[in-house]
């Protein structure tokens, strides 16, 4: 009994008031529905509130939902309601025969509800269905370094693909600069960013598992990141510095995760998606972007996304729309879900076949928002599915002798484990 909030009279009096009042569509008695989850009698009370706007209940097994407002429970049949705690609720339901009876309270007058039943795989996942499966995505595990523009956008695609666990890394807060490319709004300001993304993927799948840590990944302990680690597991590099990219790619070759990185070039008039995974002979992160990780080496082209430490400050008010840094993002989320279904062979692979590791992205070719470099682009929307990245033969990740070889994935996490 401790998983509700005290009603909110006020809004309930209002939306006994909005139903069928004049302007509004007047609703039948049979149009109450209630969403339940389906094992609901496995797990006790339910919480039930009403959205404005909308005459639907909508009835979760945790009141951590924001932006709703509780205004009763569910009671199971065997426990005795005392008459005070009643008189307050106005959603009212029990168990009868096995099945879950929900009425609402109207004037006295107790009201049948319309019971829709969900569960993960037969309701909210069912427009995935034929694509993607969920048996397999529900052990799936994403691990994200960095949730701003692009990491939270990826969680959400990934949460709406059906993925059952997320692992959130990064420092940040949420500011109000943020918000126009971020998926977190104003609700979250001032939050950390690991926090307010953890809500929104719970609010696409409520039971979802979601990890979070307030800080770099390089910061994190074994103990903290290892366990999430594995062949069913994707590390994205999300974050606005090369380091923190090549570190989780390594972390990846440890554990024969795959991973795949995005980052947005100046004014994100272009970007670039890289990925990784074992035994396709590939480079790392390291290998491929080397001269680049500490500052040293850098092309114009990545002069200003990846920045030197002094331009740090100024990171955050690097211009970029959302739409541009969405589009580039897309093309690495449908990386990200072949690398997930690499071993499932009812799935087919949407780009892997076709896009080499390193991809750029363009969103325009006008030099006037991206510089003289945006010329190299022939035309805007373009992929490119043809750059090479080097690979050293003795790099410590990749390399012939490195834990994930050609020996296959079940030898690498033993090298992994042993480490
Ligand atoms: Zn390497």
């Amino acid at each position: 009994m401790s998983v509700f909030a005290t009603p909110d009279q006020s809004l309930i009096d209002s939306f006994l008031a909005n139903f069928g009042a004049q302007g509004m569509t007047a609703l039948k008695d049979t149009d109450w529905k209630a969403y339940v989850p389906g094992d609901y009698a496995a797990t006790g009370d339910l919480v039930g509130f009403v959205r404005k706007g909308n005459e639907s209940i909508y009835v979760f097994d945790t009141d951590g939902v924001r932006g709703s407002t509780v205004i009763g429970h569910v009671l199971a049949d065997d426990e005795e309601a005392d008459a005070d705690t009643l008189a307050n609720l106005q959603v009212i339901g029990r168990m009868v025969d096995g099945q879950l009876q929900l009425q609402v309270k109207d004037g006295g007058a107790l009201r049948p509800v319309r019971i829709k039943r969900y569960d993960l795989t037969d309701r909210l996942l069912s427009r995935n269905t034929g694509l993607l499966e969920s048996d397999v995505m529900l052990d799936k595990t994403v691990v994200l370094v960095g949730v701003g523009s692009v990491g939270s956008y990826y969680a959400m695609q990934m949460a709406r693909s059906g993925v059952g666990r997320f692992v959130l890394i990064d420092t940040d807060t949420l500011e109000i600069h943020n918000v126009c490319r971020h998926q977190c709004g104003f609700d979250d300001l001032g939050r950390y960013k690991v926090d307010a993304v953890r809500d929104r993927v719970l609010n696409i799948n409520p039971h979802a598992e979601v990890i979070t840590f307030r800080g770099a990944i390089q910061d994190m302990l074994d103990d903290e990141i290892m366990p999430y680690l594995g062949r069913d597991t994707l590390i994205v590099g999300g974050g606005d510095n090369r380091a923190s990219s090549a570190y989780a790619n390594e972390l990846a070759c440890r554990t024969d995760s795959s991973f795949v990185a995005v980052g947005c070039w100046t004014r994100a008039y272009a970007g670039e998606v890289f990925y990784w995974q074992s035994g396709h002979d590939l480079a790392c992160y390291e290998c491929a972007f080397g001269g680049m990780i500490d500052d040293s080496e850098r092309p114009d082209a990545h002069n200003h996304y990846f920045g030197t430490q002094e331009d740090e400050d100024t990171l955050s008010f690097e211009p970029g729309i959302a739409a541009d840094i969405d589009f580039v993002n897309c093309v690495a989320v449908k990386v990200g879900l072949d690398l997930l279904n690499r071993d499932n062979p009812n799935y087919t692979q949407r780009v892997l076949g076709y896009l080499q590791q390193y991809t750029w992205v363009c969103n325009t070719n006008a030099t006037n928002i991206g510089g003289e470099m945006a010329g190299i682009f022939e035309h805007p929307l373009q992929v490119t599915h043809n750059l090479q990245v080097n690979k050293r033969a003795d790099c410590p990740h990749c390399g012939a002798g490195a834990a994930h070889g050609a020996e296959g994935h079940e030898d690498a996490g033993e090298a992994a484990a042993a480490e």
